[in-house]
């Protein structure tokens, strides 16, 4: 990784800090798709795969911006963090918390499940909003 010591991000730390600073993976599971192209387009959010049920994380303290249901992201949660950042999780079976509240890094937020596109296999799909979206690794430690 020599070659990528030199790189760094727009917010000013090298990458490989940045993951050593991350948090704690919203939650546990094999990762199916992560950030970057697919075979259906570009993937904007990182993919955990688990049995339907599996509790989510925020991850990240913040409040509850956002709980809703869409065609593609099935029943969502969204959390604003201090810094501004959102966290999107998606697919989810039920939503454990509305909007407004309050919600520390271990608060369960929901249910992972297989709503919205899905193959009918339960997975939380991930999505790491900085302005636009990022590579959620950037900001939680999650399975390779
Ligand atoms: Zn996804």
């Amino acid at each position: 990784m020599t070659l990528m010591a030199g790189i760094v991000l727009a917010g000013g730390m090298p990458a490989e800090a940045a993951e050593r600073h991350a948090a704690p993976c919203p939650a546990s599971g094999r990762v199916t798709q992560d950030f970057g192209p697919a075979p259906s387009g570009f993937h904007y959010g990182l993919d955990i795969a688990n049995a339907a049920g599996s509790p989510i994380k925020a991850g990240l303290a913040g409040k509850v911006s956002s709980s809703g249901s869409s065609g593609a992201l099935g029943q969502f949660i969204v959390v604003t963090h201090s810094d501004a950042t959102k966290t999107v999780y998606g697919h989810l079976r039920k939503r454990s918390v509305g909007v407004g509240t309050a919600v520390n890094g271990s608060t369960k937020i929901g249910e992972m499940g297989a709503t919205g596109t899905s193959d009918g296999r339960a997975r939380l799909h991930l999505e790491v909003i900085d302005g636009e979206r990022v590579n959620p690794r950037l900001k939680y430690n999650c399975p390779r």
